[in-house]
């Protein structure tokens, strides 16, 4: 290491700041690296001073502990050394967020109302650019239901689809396995049982109906397209589509707000409901406006899907307390 070099972070390697700790977030390989604040307040002078000024800046007394933190990034590989000349080389990411789509992702309610209009719905969602469904599946029935999604889908550019199935009395798992192993849109199903299961599918995850809501996978995303649309969007609500048992249109199952029903609803009007004010109510609320969020270092990878509130003095908060938090270790 020689002293003139300046250490230099991966453009997708950034560090976020929080209360007691901070995290460095390796968009490129989806991880996540806890880390003490006293590191972050170091990384904000990597761009300004070369290693010898930084180990200045420390002081003696903290030569070990300078050293210690180059180390510790570079040995993670979240750092790497350059000369001076070759610091502008090495840009920032570009945070800028947009997607070119009216609806990126659709919660949909599989029921007696929507099951036989399923062609439609995807038609519609289709035309306004969504790619990614979630689709509940309450009915004992449920693979004739994932059988009749999976055929609808087969030549449409839905890039991925998560079910979320309650095991009936009389169901084999193997049957979910065979018929959603080798399928590449379905990313994951959740099979919800209070029944002890295993399965050796890694598309599959078993959980109970309680513990089904702390999961972590459920909620912690480190990637670049979610990173920067979580610094100017909330990203559970952000773009996304609810229909629910009965058909009724809304941003989301938490959200309140109802915009008619999907039965007596056009493409036209669907497009018209998406673009106006009421149903992005909640878009832009991201987590730093949120009071409990804004100094949490998980506030760009986390997607909580608590409603936030509104309070006299301006501010958002919650009716609840978060905890996805203290659910989960983040490993490094
Ligand atoms: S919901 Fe919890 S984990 Fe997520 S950003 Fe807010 S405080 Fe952090």
């Amino acid at each position: 290491m020689m002293n003139e070099q300046y250490i230099t972070l991966y453009s997708n390697c950034i560090p976020v700041k929080g209360q007691s700790k901070s995290a460095i977030y390796d968009l490129q390989r989806s991880r996540v690296i806890d880390v003490p604040n006293d590191l972050y307040d170091f990384t904000q002078f990597f761009d300004t001073h070369n290693i010898s000024e930084l180990y200045n800046l420390g002081g003696a007394e903290n030569y070990e502990a300078v050293y210690e933190y180059i180390q510790f990034l570079i040995d993670e590989e979240v750092a790497f050394l350059v000369d001076k000349d070759q610091q502008k080389l090495f840009p920032k990411l570009d945070i800028i967020w947009d997607y070119a789509s009216e609806i990126t992702n659709m919660i949909l309610e599989i029921s007696e109302v929507t099951f036989p209009i399923l062609n439609k719905i995807f038609n519609a969602v289709i035309s306004l650019g969504c790619e990614h469904l979630y689709i509940r599946v309450e009915e004992e029935e449920s693979i004739e239901v994932i059988q009749t999604v999976l055929h609808l889908l087969e030549a449409s550019p839905i890039y991925s689809i998560v079910f979320e199935v309650r095991l009936g009395d009389n169901q084999d798992i193997k049957s979910f396995e065979a018929l959603i192993d080798n399928n590449k849109r379905v990313d994951t199903l959740f099979l919800l049982t209070n029944e002890i299961k295993k399965t050796n599918s890694k598309k599959i995850m078993i959980s109970k109906s309680e513990d089904f809501i702390f999961r972590k996978e459920c909620f912690f995303r480190v990637n670049i397209p979610l990173f920067t649309e979580a610094q100017k969007h909330n990203v559970y609500f952000n773009r996304k589509l609810y229909i629910d048992n009965e058909g009724v249109i809304k941003n989301a199952p938490e959200t309140k707000e109802a915009f008619g029903k999907i039965t007596e609803t056009s493409d036209e009007e669907l497009y018209d409901i998406i673009k106006s004010p009421p149903f992005q109510k909640y878009w832009r609320i991201n987590k730093d406006v949120i009071t409990e969020c804004k100094t949490c270092e998980y506030r760009y990878m986390c997607i909580d899907n608590r409603l936030p509130v509104l309070r006299e003095n301006g501010a958002y908060s919650f009716e609840t307390k978060c905890k996805i938090k203290v659910a989960h270790t983040i490993e490094g």
